[in-house]
């Protein structure tokens, strides 16, 4: 069992960094030496929860290969080839488990014998800004394996190899996701962890290093907490909210600082697919002076995001409500990573936020609502 070794070493060292996973965001897998099996993070989970036994899945690597490269597949709409691929990874799984497999299973299927997918805030920059592709391909002085946005699941799996085709490399050590993250691929752990710290590495000195203070957190600033409690109170008069929902300030200082201007680093439209998957189509804004109840009873669409609110109250700090507090924890850290990604673009250009269509199709997707769902069980 060394792969189950590599697999829990590189899921430790990107699941204990902020910087490079938040909430359940990222996976990791490793394959057989033979390579007739796969083993790769559970949905849903968080990749510094693995251990030996727990929290991943064996899965038939076979299965998966065909399953990206069925023509039928390619040719049906994505809905529908999404819908079975995720039927067929759930398929390929060996044994009985009550995990299922993460959704990215798909381009992991494809690449070297170890993969580490990160979300990591300094790539991200790169990702999410407009020109971001360029810039990265100066920076690096050759032309990275870039894959254009795909939707997480059957679609990224498909352009993911397309990309790898593309870069006439058999086995490039890091492929830039657009608006999504990073995967890095090779034969060892080690190197596996060497080609994300070099990823890091360059967008930081592409954009330069974040505050000292960006991760730290802090007493919420006053009054917040009161307007929290009023919101709890409001929403525990709707249909969806449980009885022990976590409605509170979040944790994060650069979370409130970024409330002083929320339609720019906070509202202004998700940026990866884990922004909508965690917390939602949009963060709300609040006027500062607007009680809580008030202000909830003014938004019908609010109202009907049960289960999980971000609001900005402008000027003074940001309220998360979840269903739990495993929850309220993913969305304020894949929050955090937004707005820090925002604060790293602004230096050097303009964001490019994922479009309408796209957003409003993560929203609908069936197994990214159970990755949801699962953040709160386990
Ligand atoms: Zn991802």
């Amino acid at each position: 069992m060394s792969d189950i070794r590599a697999l829990l070493e590189i899921s430790h060292y990107a699941g204990r960094d902020l910087l490079l996973a938040q909430g359940g965001g990222g996976n990791s897998s490793v394959k057989s030496a033979d390579r007739t099996r796969l083993w790769i993070k559970a949905s849903g989970l968080r990749l510094a929860q693995l251990r030996e036994g727990f929290g991943y899945v064996e899965l038939d690597l076979a299965a998966l290969v065909a399953l990206v490269r069925d023509p039928l597949l390619r040719a049906a709409p994505r809905a529908t080839a999404h819908a079975e691929a995720v039927r067929r990874v759930q398929a390929a799984v060996f044994g009985d488990n009550s995990l299922r497999p993460s959704l990215e299973t798909t381009f992991h299927a494809l690449l070297g014998p170890v993969v580490l997918h990160t979300h990591p805030i300094y790539v991200n920059a790169l990702t999410c800004l407009a020109g971001g592709q360029a810039l990265l391909a100066e920076a690096l002085g050759v032309l990275p394996t870039w894959v254009p946005y795909a939707a997480p699941g059957y679609a990224l799996g498909v352009a993911v190899d397309q990309a790898r085709a593309a870069s006439g490399e058999p086995a490039p050590a890091a492929i830039y996701l657009a608006n999504h993250g990073l995967v890095a691929a090779g034969e060892t752990a080690e190197a596996v962890i060497a080609a994300t710290k070099r990823a890091g590495a360059l967008g930081k000195r592409v954009f330069g290093a974040l505050a000292a203070e960006a991760l730290e957190t802090m007493a919420p600033p006053a009054g917040l907490a009161h307007w929290a409690s009023e919101l709890a109170m409001a929403l525990q008069r709707l249909a969806g909210w449980p009885a022990g929902a976590a409605v509170r300030p979040t944790c994060y200082g650069a979370l409130h600082g970024a409330a002083t201007e929320p339609e720019r680093w906070l509202a202004a439209g998700p940026l990866v697919p884990d922004d909508v998957v965690y917390n939602g189509r949009r963060v709300w804004v609040a006027p500062a002076q607007m009680p809580a109840a008030r202000w909830l009873s003014a938004q019908p669409d609010a109202q009907g995001e049960a289960g999980r609110l971000v609001v900005a109250v402008a000027g003074r700090g940001v309220v998360v409500a979840a269903a739990s507090e495993a929850l309220a924890e993913a969305m304020e850290a894949t929050l955090l990573a937004h707005v820090l990604i925002r604060r790293l673009v602004a230096r050097r250009g303009t964001a490019r936020p994922l479009a309408p269509e796209e957003v409003a199709y993560l929203a609908e997707m069936e197994s990214e609502r159970y990755r949801q769902a699962m953040v709160g069980t386990v």
